[in-house]
């Protein structure tokens, strides 16, 4: 079988890197140690960056009638369609700086799904790109190849490629077996969650906080936070462990005669030091785990799947500048390390007693100022995260995540940006006054597309060159364009054609 690059792990990040490999012309072997896709209703949704990274890829149709069906079920469930800082529900959408940049209330099953199916439709029908029952349990690397021996039905295998991902979650055997380093902060507190409808379920209190922990209820799920206990049973949730667990935050005994979706999870908060270890990388849970406070895990995930996936293909491909490879862990680190922050942040805010409720208080009451409301909201989307570039970029878009455009063409049609970067390749859109952005952009013509267009609704920008995950690496104010600049963005990213 001959890969060039295999991930290990098929959740949402493993299919979205394996489908972004694909884009960019290599050839992925994703290994699945289920037989079945995972039907865990862990994450709800993701935020407007993984949302604008999947309609770049032409999801956007598939994923439209899943945000509005979020929307209703999150207005039902906690009143208002409001984010949340530590359960604090005030992060209004109405008051953020881009309003129109919103996630998508989508299930994890749910995506999956639509993942998979993206990744089938990128596949050439000889090529099985996607093997379950593939367990794998040993790793070696040398200087041309990554080795992994596969624990399957039909006995061991030993699959190689000249690169590898552990894409394979929190407890990422990739990780250990590659000698990666994990350092961070122990659990402050243990979560159990299950959906369930057991009639018992009206003789608990209110949700909130009691003596010993604290009590969360929605439709059709009951869980409860606890801050001492953190064992690792290695083993799924269990009806008779939530039943303890309930009689130990509230004092109520409550038989829960069946257990769905059952999930036990802490609020460590651990990241890889770094993502690349030679010829094997890191990529989502694997590289980073902490509390889903916020809902931000799923979304850092697949930014890291879009953010490696261009790059690792041009590697592989021979199409690759000097370094490209390094820039992803020199990027989704600190991006990483920004949620871990927050996490942590959260977890305090979350803590039992009287300060951690005095310090509850002063947050809600800050968030009522609409700056504050627009700082925590910026973090928890990821809207605020910027690359630092190795070359000056200035304005103010250069290093983030370019907001889906609104472009009008030379032949007067209004496109969208996800609109035109459809096949993933880099995309130049320049103003009509600024013919020199295309010039300089010449020698690149073959590794890049470019549009002539007026960019609507910003005045702030003429030109812009957007790299496949959607980077803007460059843009240019009205005026003449810094081609300077421009050219040393085009030199970092691409090779000349
Ligand atoms: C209760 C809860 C709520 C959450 N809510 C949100 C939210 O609203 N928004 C959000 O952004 N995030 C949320 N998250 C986080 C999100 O679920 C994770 O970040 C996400 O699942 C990470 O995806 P992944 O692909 O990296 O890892 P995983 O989903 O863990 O997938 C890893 C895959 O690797 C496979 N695997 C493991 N070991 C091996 C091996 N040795 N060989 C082969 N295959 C292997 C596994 O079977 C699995 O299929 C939540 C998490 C929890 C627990």
């Amino acid at each position: 079988m001959n890969a060039d690059v295999i991930v290990i792990g098929a959740g949402p990040v493993g299919l979205l890197l394996a489908a972004e490999l694909r884009l960019a012309g290599a050839s992925p072997l994703v290994l699945e140690r289920l037989a079945e896709p995972n039907t865990e209703p862990k994450a709800r949704g993701i935020g407007p960056l993984a949302t604008e990274a999947l309609y770049r890829r032409g999801l956007g149709e598939t994923l439209a009638p899943y945000r509005q069906r979020g929307l209703a079920d999150k207005t039902r469930d906690h009143g208002s369609e409001k984010g949340h800082f530590a359960q604090i529900f005030k992060i209004d959408p109405a008051l953020q700086d881009e309003p129109e940049r919103g996630g998508t209330l989508i299930w994890q099953p749910d995506l999956e799904r639509i993942l998979a199916e993206h990744l089938t439709s990128l596949t050439r029908e000889s090529s099985a790109v996607l093997l379950r029952e593939h367990e794998v349990i040993a790793l070696t690397q040398d200087d041309s190849r990554v080795t992994v021996t596969v624990s399957t039905p039909a006995g061991e295998r030993h699959l190689s490629a000249p690169y590898l991902v552990g894409c394979d979650g929190g407890r990422s055997t990739v990780r250990k077996l590659a000698g990666f380093d994990f350092p961070g902060t122990e659990p402050t507190s243990v979560m159990r969650r299950v959906l369930t409808d057991a009639p018992g379920l009206d003789k608990l209190p209110e949700p909130g906080w009691t003596p010993t922990g604290r009590l969360m209820r929605a439709p059709g799920m009951v869980a409860t936070v606890e801050f001492d206990g953190f064992e690792d049973r290695g083993q799924p949730l269990t009806a008779e462990e939530m039943r303890e667990s309930l009689f130990r935050v509230t004092g109520v005994d409550v038989e829960i005669p069946e257990v769905r979706g059952p999930l036990r999870f802490t609020d460590g908060a651990r990241q890889a030091s770094t993502y690349r270890m030679g010829r094997v990388l890191l990529a989502g849970d694997a590289a980073h785990v902490h509390s889903p406070n916020g809902g931000q895990g799923l979304n850092l995930g697949l930014m890291d799947a879009v953010n490696l996936g261009w790059k690792l293909a041009a590697t592989v491909t021979g199409r690759s500048p000097e370094g490209l490879l390094d820039t992803y862990t020199a990027e989704r680190h600190p991006a990483g390390a920004a949620v871990l922050h927050n996490t942590r942040a959260q977890s305090l805010l979350s803590l039992p007693g009287a300060h951690a409720a005095a310090m509850r208080d002063i947050v809600s009451d800050l968030l009522d100022f609409p700056d504050v409301n627009r700082y925590f909201g910026r973090m928890l989307s990821g809207l605020g995260t910027r690359y630092e570039l190795p070359y000056p970029a200035t304005h103010p878009l250069a290093g983030r995540a370019c907001p889906d455009l609104r472009l009008v063409t030379s032949s007067g049609e209004t496109r969208t940006l996800s609109e035109l970067c459809g096949p993933g390749r880099p995309l130049l859109v320049h103003a009509p006054s600024q013919p020199e952005a295309a010039e300089a952009a010449g020698p690149w013509r073959g590794a890049l597309d470019v549009v002539e267009a007026t960019v609507r609704d910003r005045d702030d920008l003429a030109s812009v060159l957007i790299r496949p995950d959607g980077t803007a690496a460059w843009a240019s104010s009205p005026g003449p364009a810094d081609t300077v600049t421009l050219t040393a963005a085009l030199r970092t990213w691409l090779l000349p054609s």
